[in-house]
């Protein structure tokens, strides 16, 4: 009989290429969600430097949570990205958190940290620039250069305030138009100011607002009755005479006169009518996307970025990746919720460890090989009567000169004097204080070619007017005295160290 040899070659390749597909968990299968161990060979880590069991992506309410659950049985990782604590940093009262009638965003978070802190969860304050989910471990490139290998991932990395997309917006980012009420209101005092939205966020944002300005208005692109906001938020306005709603109303321009917004033009979504306001502040609050721009191609999202999960539990599409909070959460979106699916989360990451056989055993054989963070979490608020320089966890940290006045700044503004930085903070802005700790780092590196300088914008109003400072941090840099670059967003420690580094070769 002869022998199909050609029949027997095809059937050996096209069983290759199915093993092959099926171990690297990329299979071809109809189901989106490739839940199945047979993908993981655990014989893949040993050798591998940098394991981390359980790997959290995102330091908001939802990764804190879950490295709650997940340190307390095995060695997990938070990487506290460029935003440690998330968006609850910007919120003020939160009144819904069970067990706390009213409590401060930032401090809420702090509290999370603290306790997961407590529980053995370690922090590296670095974000994700790149992964690799085509092979497990799963591979996770730092911004600082690190490459760790991760055996489990929880993804909450939250969602990032939307723009409109309207000209002016980026022109005046900083310079009057701004998300973050709560860091920038009292650069506003006695002004007027809208904030655009009808959800929850424009409420807050525009209670923040009136303790500090003249007058604000919530502009509402639906009809009246129609806001997206809850009806108890809506009331709660009720207690601000200063602060009104128009509805029907969206914002088409941001104007202004090259370094302050002056004015905005409007279009009533009704009757087509155009019209001008004068104003001096624009504050955004139209939503969020979740940012998962990271795993673009690498696991199952839907048409607008968020990712799907495996039925009720917080598996993604890969074995061992899952992920929590508002990157999956198009319908709640409440710290409450983010935090219990956390927990779901680590539950999950905890027994995909258990079946693929991450036991006792095999942990005593690779923990050598595990990352380890040296030192303590960076804090989302400073340590109750510690000085803000206590609030770092970096032993490096120098400090840097600090000036009011704008007689102290000239003496660093010569024409001989080089390149000078001067870094806008102040100590009820989170931002800032995270930016200012890493800034102090990246100062004592540089110490001798550059000065650096730091303003507290609560006591530097001169200054703050000279410089048309209206949103903070802000980072101000000089050539021999020159006002060369502005920078209106917090910046984290890579950033800052090549723009210092370009300024540098420039000069
Ligand atoms: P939402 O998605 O709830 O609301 C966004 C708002 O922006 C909507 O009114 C939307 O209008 C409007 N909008 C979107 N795009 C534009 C545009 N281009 N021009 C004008 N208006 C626009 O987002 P929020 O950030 O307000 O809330 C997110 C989640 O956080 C919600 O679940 C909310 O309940 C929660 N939250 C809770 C708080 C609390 O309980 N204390 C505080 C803050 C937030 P439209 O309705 O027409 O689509």
């Amino acid at each position: 009989m002869r022998i199909p040899w050609n029949a027997i070659a095809s059937a050996v390749l096209l069983a290759a290429v199915f093993v092959v597909f099926e171990y690297r968990g990329v299979g071809c299968s109809k189901n989106k969600f490739h839940t199945t161990h047979r993908a993981i060979a655990l014989k893949n880590m040993y050798g591998k430097p940098n394991l981390i069991p359980v790997a959290i992506i995102g330091s908001g309410p939802a990764g804190l949570s879950a490295a709650i659950y997940a340190a307390r049985d095995v060695h997990s990782v938070v990487i506290q990205g460029s935003k440690p604590g998330g968006l609850l940093t910007e919120t003020t009262e939160v009144e819904n958190w069970p067990g706390e009638r009213s409590i401060q965003g930032p401090l809420l978070v702090q509290g999370i940290q603290d306790q997961a802190e407590d529980l053995g969860a370690q922090f590296l304050f670095d974000s994700i620039e790149r992964v690799d989910f085509s092979r497990w471990p799963y591979t996770l490139y730092t911004k600082d250069g690190k490459e760790l290998h991760a055996l489990s991932v929880i993804i909450s990395t939250g969602a990032a305030p939307r723009k409109l997309g309207i000209p002016g917006e980026n022109e005046y980012w900083g310079m009057g138009v701004t998300a973050c009420a709560v860091c920038d209101a009292p650069f506003f005092k006695g002004e007027d100011v809208v904030v655009v939205g009808g959800g929850d966020s424009a409420i807050e944002e525009a209670m923040q607002l009136a303790k500090h300005v003249k007058s604000v208005t919530i502009l509402v692109r639906k009809g009246k009755g129609q806001m997206r906001a809850k009806a108890s938020m809506q009331e709660r306005l009720n207690g601000y005479p200063n602060i009104s709603v128009r509805y029907n109303v969206a914002i088409e321009k941001i104007n202004g006169d090259g370094m302050k917004v002056t004015s905005i033009d409007l279009i009533d979504t009704e009757t087509g009518n155009k019209s001008v306001l004068p104003i001096s502040g624009v504050f955004l609050a139209v939503g969020h996307d979740p940012n998962t721009s990271l795993f673009v191609n690498q696991i199952e999202m839907d048409e607008d970025g968020y990712i799907l999960l495996d039925g009720r539990s917080q598996r993604a599409s890969l074995p061992g990746v899952f992920a929590a909070g508002d990157v999956e959460d198009r319908v709640y979106r409440q710290a409450g919720v983010a935090s219990g699916s956390g927990i779901k989360a680590a539950l999950d990451a905890l027994s995909f460890l258990r079946e693929i056989g991450f036991d006792a055993n095999t942990i005593e054989r690779v923990k050598e090989q595990f990352f380890t963070v040296q030192g303590k979490a960076v804090r989302i608020v400073p340590a109750l009567g510690d000085e803000i320089q206590a609030a770092t966890s970096a032993p490096e940290a120098k400090p840097v000169i600090k000036v009011t006045t704008k007689d102290e700044l000239s003496a660093y503004l010569q024409p001989e004097s080089g390149i000078v930085f001067v870094d806008f903070f102040a100590d009820y802005c989170p931002s800032c204080m995270r930016m200012l700790p890493v800034y102090e780092m990246v100062a004592g590196e540089f110490s001798g070619r550059a000065t650096f300088l730091k303003v507290d914008a609560s006591e530097a109003q001169e200054l703050m007017d000279t410089y048309f400072v209206q949103k903070i941090p802000c980072l101000l840099a000089f050539n021999n005295g020159q006002l060369v670059a502005r920078y209106n967003e917090a910046m984290d420690k890579t950033e800052l160290t090549k723009l210092v580094n370009s300024l540098l070769a420039g000069a």
